[in-house]
């Protein structure tokens, strides 16, 4: 994996949701592929915590949503 020095300010980290300028990894999104492309967000290194299911050959991490802030605040209105 490549990690890079910085962060790309226009993105967001899913997992802390910021972007903070630390050490920055490129994660390709499943269902992206295009030939020899694929669509890539960018995580903090230092967010990472990965889970290696041995059984089923997956390497994954569960991210609690934060990116969809934006659409949830209407739900308090129920009051
Ligand atoms: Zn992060």
């Amino acid at each position: 994996m490549r990690i890079f020095k910085g962060f790309n300010k226009n993105g967001k980290c899913p997992i802390c949701g910021t972007n903070e300028d630390k050490e920055t990894v490129l994660i390709g999104i499943i269902g992206t592929e295009e030939g020899n492309n694929i669509q890539a967000e960018q995580f903090h290194l230092d967010c990472l915590d990965l889970l290696y299911d041995k059984g089923r050959g997956f390497l994954y991490q569960k991210i609690d949503s934060k990116e969809d802030n934006s659409t949830n605040e209407e739900d308090k209105s129920s009051t």
